[in-house]
C-alpha cells in the first residue's frame, strides 16, 4: 500500500475543538495517515514529566476513522530547562561567541538551537525523550512509523557557523585521528608541522586556506549522519518493527546552496548515508514557494536526487505542499489540484511509498499564519480534496501493484561530490556553483527522456549497470575515488569530465595538470586556464558540430607532448572496453542561463553522448496534439507479479504539460501486450505495433498524468 496522509498537530494548533471533525474529513478526502509533531519540549516541559494525553488523544481519533499515525520526533526543539539542566551545553560559534537560543520561528513553544548534542549531558537528556515517546506508542495499533528527524535540524537560529564548543572540535579532532591514523599521518596528508592536536583547528570562514574548512565541514556532515544514527539506535532499541525514517528540508545534493554564514555545506548530512543504516529517507518539498517556485523539471529533479540515494530503502515525500505558501504578510498563489496530483504521483513514479502533505489546516502562528492548509483558505480546498479522493481510491484499487513498482535502473549517472562542494564553499561560502553544474545535466536529461541517478562519491557500488557517467565540475579527487572510476571505464563504462577534472586532492591542495590521476591512464592533459571570450564554445563529436552554452574559462586538452597549437575543447581517450572524454569547460551551469538555441544544443549534444555510449531510452514522445508546450515527462518501470503471478509488469507513468494534450509514446518493442490498462481512468487503451516499437496514445487526461499498466 502506498500511504498519503497530512501532518496536523504541532502543538498547541490546531485548537482541540477541531480535531475530530478534521481527522473526519480527511478520512473522507482518501487519506489514510495522520503526522504528528512531538516536541521534546512540549512533552517535557518539566525535567522527568513526560506528557502525551494530547497525542493520546489524537492517536485515539485517528484509529477511530480508520488513520494510520507517523509520529515526527521534533528532538531539535529543546526544552527550556536545558542549560539549566546541563550547564555550559551551549553552542559555540565560529568567532567563539556563546549561542543565544530563542523561540523557533515555526514553533509555538520551545527553545533552539539549544544545546550542542556533542555535549553527553544534551544526548542523553535527548535520548531520554526518544526512549520515553516510543515507549509511549510503540504498540500502538495504528502506529505506521516515525520520523526520527525533522529536516534534519540542528543549527537553525544559531544565528552564525556552529559548533565550535570544546566537546565538537575535540570529537573533530578524534575524527581526524582515526581517519589519518594519528598527528603524523594527518601532517603527511596536510603537509604541515603539527606537533600537538591542540593546534589542530577547524577551519573558521570562507576564503582562508581550504584543508581544514573542507575537513571541518567533512565532519560536520559525518557528524550529522552519526547523529541520525544514534537517535535511529535509541528508538529501534525499543521499537523493531516500526520502520524510522529521517528527512532533510531538500534532497542532500541542494544543500550545495546552504551558504556562510549560516552554514557550510551539507551541514544536515547526507542521505547516502542515512540510507547506508536507517530504514528509509526523505524530502520536504513546497514547489509553489513563493518567489522560488520549481518548475515541473525541477521537482522531477529533486525527487530524483532523493530517490538515487535511498539504496533499496523506503522514499517518503515527508513535507509535500498542502496549500499556499503564505510567509509573512504575503499571499502566495494557490495551490491547484493538477500540480498536486503531479507532485504526488511523480513521487510514487520515483519509488516513494508514503506521501504525507504539509500540512491540513492553515497555520495560526507566526511568518507560517494563513498558509499551507491542504483543507485551507486559498479558494482550492474543494477541487484539491476532490483530486485526492480520486487518487486514494486508486491508491487502494491499486496499492499492492504500485507498491511492488520499481522505476528501471537508470543508465546514466551523475557524479555528485561532496568534496567538490567542500571546496567550492571554502571559497566561494557556497557550494552552489558544482550544485548549478549538476542540475543542468539533471535536468537536460529529464527533457530528453534519459533516465538517471546521481551516484554519490563513496557509494561506487552504484556504478553497476551505468553506461555513461557524468563528472560535473568534478574538481576534487583522491586516489580511490581515481581508481573506482578507472575501472568503470576499464568495464566499458564511458566518463564525460568537465574542466580541472581532479584538479584538487581532499586536502585542498592543487595539482598541476601533469600530476592528476586520470592524465596517466589516458595520456591527456589540461593546457592550463584560458579566458572564455562570449559564453558559448563550438564542441565537435563524431563530426557532428555542436555550440553549446559554457562557463567560467577554457581549459584546453592535448596528448601528453603536444603543444598549445594542437589543443581542442573535447578529447577523447579509450582505456580498456571504455573511454573518456574531457571536456575544456564547464557546460551544465551555463545551460541553466543559455538561451533556447544553445540549451537546444547542449541537449542535443548529450543525447548524442548517451546513444554513442549504448544508453537505451525506454520511452520517447513521438508526437502531441495539440504540438508545442513544455517537454512531457515519462517514467518507466516495472512491479513484480503480484498475487502470485510471476511475470514483471511494465508501468510507465506520463506526465503531459497540459491535460488536454494527447500524447504519443514510443516504448522498445515487445514492450506491452495488445493492450494496456491506464490506471486513473481505468479505460484500456490499444497497443500499435510502429517502426522500431510500439506506441501507445493517452490523453486528455484530468491532470495530465496517466499510468499505464501492461498485462
Ligand atoms: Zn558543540
Amino acid at each position: 500500500m502506498i500511504h498519503l496522509g497530512t501532518q496536523y498537530y504541532r502543538p498547541p494548533f490546531p485548537n482541540g475543538r477541531y480535531w475530530e471533525d478534521d481527522i473526519k474529513q480527511m478520512a473522507d478526502s482518501g487519506l489514510d495517515t495522520i503526522q504528528l509533531w512531538v516536541v521534546w519540549a512540549w512533552v517535557e516541559a518539566k525535567p522527568d514529566e513526560f506528557h502525551f494525553d494530547d497525542y493520546d488523544r489524537l492517536v485515539a481519533l485517528a484509529d477511530k476513522h480508520g488513520l494510520n499515525v507517523v509520529l515526527s520526533t521534533i528532538a531539535a526543539i529543546h526544552p527550556y530547562w536545558i542549560h539549566r539542566m546541563v550547564p555550559g551545553s551551549e553552542m559555540v560559534d565560529n568567532f567563539g561567541h556563546r549561542v543565544v537560543s530563542s523561540n523557533r520561528g515555526e514553533v509555538h513553544f520551545g527553545l533552539t538551537p539549544g544545546g550542542c548534542f556533542d555535549h553527553p549531558g544534551v544526548w542523553e537528556r535527548m535520548k531520554q525523550f526518544l526512549t520515553a515517546t516510543v515507549t509511549h506508542y510503540h504498540t500502538v495499533g495504528n502506529l505506521l512509523g516515525w520520523d526520527a528527524w525533522n529536516e534534519l535540524r540542528w543549527n537553525v537560529q544559531a544565528d552564525g557557523l556552529v559548533c565550535y564548543c570544546d566537546y565538537t572540535v575535540n570529537r573533530y579532532r578524534s575524527w581526524l585521528e582515526a581517519k589519518y591514523g594519528g598527528l603524523e599521518g594527518l601532517n603527511a596528508s596536510w603537509q604541515r608541522r603539527y606537533t600537538s592536536w591542540d593546534d589542530v583547528r577547524p577551519g573558521k570562514a570562507p576564503d582562508r586556506p581550504y584543508t581544514e574548512m573542507m575537513a571541518f565541514q567533512d565532519f560536520i556532515a559525518w557528524r550529522s549522519v552519526q547523529h541520525a544514527y544514534d537517535r535511529y539506535g535509541a528508538m529501534k532499541a525499543i521499537d523493531a518493527q516500526h520502520p524510522v525514517t529521517v528527512h532533510g528540508a531538500q534532497p542532500t545534493v541542494l544543500h550545495g546552496s546552504d551558504s556562510y554564514p549560516h552554514a557550510t555545506a551539507l551541514h544536515r548530512g547526507n542521505d547516502w548515508g542515512f540510507s547506508d543504516r536507517i530504514d528509509g529517507i526523505g524530502t520536504s518539498s513546497f514547489p509553489l514557494w513563493g518567489g522560488i517556485e520549481m518548475d515541473r523539471a525541477q521537482f522531477i529533479n529533486r525527487i530524483d536526487y532523493s530517490a538515487s540515494a535511498r539504496q533499496g530503502k523506503r522514499l517518503w515525500l515527508s513535507e509535500l505542499q498542502g496549500g499556499r505558501s503564505n510567509i509573512g504578510f504575503s499571499v502566495a498563489q494557490s495551490v491547484d489540484a493538477a500540480s498536486q496530483q503531479s507532485w504526488v504521483w511523480t513521487g510514487i513514479s520515483a519509488g516513494a511509498d508514503t506521501i504525507l502533505f504539509w500540512c491540513w489546516r492553515d497555520e495560526v502562528f507566526g511568518r507560517e499564519s494563513t498558509g499551507f492548509g491542504l483543507a485551507g483558505n486559498d479558494g482550492l480546498t474543494p477541487e484539491r480534496l476532490a483530486a485526492m479522493r480520486k487518487t486514494g481510491a486508486v491508491l487502494r484499487a491499486h496499492g499492492e501493484l504500485l507498491r511492488a513498482y520499481e522505476p528501471a535502473p537508470a543508465q546514466v549517472g551523475i557524479l555528485f561530490s561532496p568534496q567538490a562542494d567542500y571546496l567550492y564553499w571554502s571559497q566561494d561560502g557556497t557550494a552552489l556553483t558544482p550544485l548549478r553544474a549538476l542540475q543542468g545535466y539533471a535536468r537536460a536529461l529529464v527533457r530528453q527522456a534519459i533516465p538517471y541517478r546521481i551516484v554519490e562519491e563513496n557509494h561506487l557500488d552504484e556504478l553497476t549497470g551505468l553506461k555513461l557517467l557524468i563528472l560535473p565540475r568534478t574538481v576534487v579527487m583522491d586516489a580511490p575515488l581515481a581508481e573506482a572510476l578507472a575501472a568503470f571505464v576499464q568495464r566499458g563504462g564511458v566518463l564525460f569530465c568537465e574542466s580541472e577534472v581532479g584538479a584538487f586532492d581532499s586536502a585542498g591542495l592543487y595539482r598541476y595538470p601533469e600530476d592528476r590521476a586520470l592524465v596517466g591512464a589516458t595520456g591527456i592533459r589540461e593546457v592550463g586556464r584560458r579566458l572564455l571570450e562570449g559564453d558559448t564554445v563550438t564542441l565537435v563529436l563524431d563530426g557532428q558540430v555542436y555550440d553549446v552554452p559554457a562557463a567560467q574559462w577554457l581549459t584546453p586538452l592535448v596528448e601528453v607532448g603536444q603543444g598549445e597549437a594542437e589543443s581542442v575543447l573535447l578529447k577523447e581517450a579509450v582505456l580498456g572496453n571504455g573511454r573518456i572524454l574531457f571536456c575544456g569547460t564547464y557546460l551544465g551551469d551555463a545551460y541553466l542561463k543559455a538561451n533556447a538555441t544553445h540549451a537546444d544544443a547542449f541537449e542535443a549534444f548529450l543525447l548524442a553522448l548517451s546513444t554513442r555510449a549504448g544508453v537505451m531510452r525506454p520511452a520517447v514522445v513521438a508526437g502531441v496534439t495539440p504540438p508545442g508546450g513544455d517537454f512531457v515527462h515519462v517514467r518507466f518501470g516495472a512491479a513484480p507479479g503480484v498475487n502470485g503471478a510471476r511475470a514483471l509488469r511494465p508501468l510507465a507513468f506520463v506526465f503531459a504539460p497540459d491535460p488536454g494534450m494527447s500524447v504519443t509514446l514510443r516504448f522498445q518493442p515487445a514492450t506491452f501486450g495488445a493492450r494496456v490498462t491506464e490506471l486513473l481512468s481505468g479505460r484500456q487503451i490499444a497497443v500499435a505495433e510502429a517502426d522500431g516499437g510500439q506506441e501507445v496514445t493517452v490523453g486528455p487526461t484530468e491532470w495530465g498524468i496517466a499510468v499505464l499498466v501492461g498485462d
